[in-house]
């Protein structure tokens, strides 16, 4: 039989994040024509709702977020195990993001359903979800079985293509529904620090990072890194070296103890390629490493090195870059 699945959505900017977008594409190459119920988490927007369902899913409902608790994914399971309640789900997709993976273990766990985050593959078997993922900073792929009735997967953003558009469907599939509340006790955000990005596009969405490490030499000369992703429209990391020494804060640092980043193409600049930065970008489809020493770790992880220094290659670059893009 077909299994029911529920895609959970993110909303950035009134609209469903592109890794969102990405699960909903998932959702409907698993289960052909069977119908895909989406829910988006935020304040319902109808357009959303709309383009969403041209990515894959049939119905929309709204999930608001708790009002004092803020997105907290335990104050949102006991809404979401109403909703499960409702149906015949089997299978619940969702983007492995920070917050994705926070409720993927808070609702399988409630669930009795089988987890795993961090996802590049899925396809059904005889015994049950097989999903893979990369493990040991991506020096290994492991491949489970989720072979109970139930199974939370959270997808690694970019690791799926984009959904070919369907055709727009019928009015009522797009008709959002706010699920039923009241929110449970659990809980309470009692404090919140502002993400600092850097300035251009979210670190974690990013399609293009350029991230600066000890090299840089200094917090003045670390907007050079800003500068060149400026030019690129990239968001800015940092390696912890950067982070430590206070030169930018900890919310732009990759890598074990920091963010996992999964761009399109990541610049390293002034990086050695210690372990513990690399297991946060080594899911990057291109990378590119500007440092001055020939033998640092991190050319073994790169696409394409430019051996030098930066303070000279990295101005040179920006200018061009602006230059070609007319800036
Ligand atoms: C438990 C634990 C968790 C950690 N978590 C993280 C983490 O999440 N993220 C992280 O990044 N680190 C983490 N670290 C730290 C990590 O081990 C490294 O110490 C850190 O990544 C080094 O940062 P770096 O590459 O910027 O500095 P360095 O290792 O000092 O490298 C600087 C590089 O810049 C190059 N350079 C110098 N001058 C120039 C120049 N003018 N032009 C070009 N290149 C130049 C040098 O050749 C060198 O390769 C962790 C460590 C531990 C123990």
């Amino acid at each position: 039989m077909t299994p029911a699945i529920l895609v959970i959505g993110e909303l950035r900017e009134d609209k469903p994040t592109d890794a969102s977008r990405e699960a909903a594409g998932v959702a409907r190459r698993l289960v052909g024509d069977a119908p895909v119920m989406g829910l988006l988490i935020g304040s319902p927007v109808e357009p959303a709702a709309a383009g969403w369902c041209r990515d894959g899913v049939d119905t929309v409902r709204w999930l608001a977020e708790p009002p004092a608790g803020g997105r907290l994914a335990g104050a949102l399971v006991p809404s979401l195990l109403a909703l499960l309640s409702e149906g015949s789900i089997e299978l619940v997709l969702l983007p492995s993001t920070g917050f994705g993976r926070e409720l993927a273990g808070a609702l399988a766990a409630r669930w009795d359903a089988g987890a795993a985050t961090g996802v590049t593959a899925i396809t059904r078997t005889a015994e049950g979800w097989e999903v893979r993922r990369p493990v040991f900073g991506g020096r290994a792929t492991e491949t489970r079985i989720l072979s109970g009735p139930r199974a939370v997967v959270a997808l690694r953003p970019r690791s799926f293509p984009a959904p070919e558009p369907r055709e727009a469907p019928a009015a009522a599939a797009v008709q959002a529904v706010v699920a039923p509340g009241p929110w449970a006790a659990g809980p309470t955000r009692i404090g919140s620090e502002p993400v600092v990005s850097g300035g251009g596009p979210a670190l974690g969405d990013a399609p293009i990072v350029v991230a600066g490490g000890r090299g840089v030499g200094s917090s003045d000369q670390f907007r050079l890194i800003e500068e060149l992703a400026g030019a690129l429209d990239a968001a800015v990391g940092a390696s912890r070296a950067v982070t430590d020494a206070g030169w930018r804060p900890a919310s732009l640092q990759v890598g074990q103890t920091g963010r996992t980043v999964t761009p399109q193409l990541y610049i390293a600049v002034g990086i050695s390629g210690a372990i513990q930065h690399v297991v946060g970008m080594i899911g990057s489809r291109v990378i590119v490493a500007i440092n001055s020493d020939p033998s640092a770790p991190i050319f073994k992880v790169a696409d394409y090195g430019i051996v030098g220094d930066l303070l000279q290659i990295v101005p040179a670059l920006t200018a061009e870059i602006r230059r070609v893009r007319g800036r």
